[in-house]
């Protein structure tokens, strides 16, 4: 008898923390994206649905929601959802698109683009944390991300042209290969500048011209460069 009672109160309080999760969710997509002017369908649908308290260390779970960026250990974070909102807005998205991501950190960013978009690529410097990314993208049923690890600097050969690059560290220049890799009619998305001030740049390609637009100023991570190449 005390084991079902044990039981019930187990299944009603996962299944209350996870209704919990679901609302506060939907309060962020409303509060933090739309009134900011987030407009994009497909980005709105897919960051009402993705368990972003999934991708977060247990401790700060319960801050998944937040109007922040959140710590994910090693020195790393996951942005704030408005700025992962943004990002992908910018790079106006198609459903067959292959999309190069550089910073997987949780994984969250590759997941929204994973929603999206056909085919993502995404490169983690930090092993600890693209090992976890791809625990989680796994058990979350992405199987159309493939999470590598190494310095991303280089981008990825083996599958440019990209139709969208996403850049989630914060460099003072844009790698030249990742311009390089640029689908011709391609977008890219990349915080650029001086630790201090840096602006979202918004890299277009056209014909062979690339344009380039500062969109916003933020702040972010920076971008590390690993001296003995890539470890795979
Ligand atoms: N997109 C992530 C946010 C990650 S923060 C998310 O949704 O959670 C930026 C990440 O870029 C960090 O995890 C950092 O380790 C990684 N990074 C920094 N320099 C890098 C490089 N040269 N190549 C690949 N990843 C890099």
């Amino acid at each position: 008898m005390l084991r079902i009672l044990f039981l019930i109160g187990f299944v009603f309080n996962i299944g209350c923390a996870q209704s919990d999760y679901d609302k506060k969710r939907g309060v962020m997509v409303t509060n933090q994206l739309i009134t900011r002017g987030i407009t994009d369908p497909a980005t709105l649908d897919a960051m009402r649905k993705i368990p972003r308290e999934r991708f977060v260390p247990e401790n700060v779970k319960q801050y998944a929601y937040q109007d922040n960026p959140l710590p994910i250990g090693h020195g790393q974070t996951i942005s704030q959802p408005y700025i992962v909102a943004f990002m992908t807005q910018e790079l106006k998205l198609n459903p067959n698109d292959k999309v190069l991501e550089i910073g997987t950190g949780s994984g969250y960013q590759a997941a929204v683009l994973a929603e999206i978009v056909k085919t993502v690529y995404t490169i983690e410097i930090v092993k600890e944390l693209g090992i976890s990314a791809k625990k989680t993208l796994k058990e979350l049923g992405y199987d159309n991300v493939t999470v590598r690890i190494g310095d991303g600097y280089h981008g990825w050969k083996e599958h440019e042209p990209f139709d969208a690059i996403i850049v989630t560290a914060g460099i003072e220049n844009i790698p030249q290969p990742l311009l390089d890799q640029l689908a011709d009619g391609g977008r890219m998305i990349i915080p650029v500048g001086p630790s201090n001030r840096r602006n979202l740049v918004l890299v277009t390609k056209k014909n062979g011209k690339i344009k380039m637009k500062k969109v916003l100023p933020v702040r972010f991570v920076p971008f590390v460069r690993d001296k003995k190449g890539d470890q795979e």
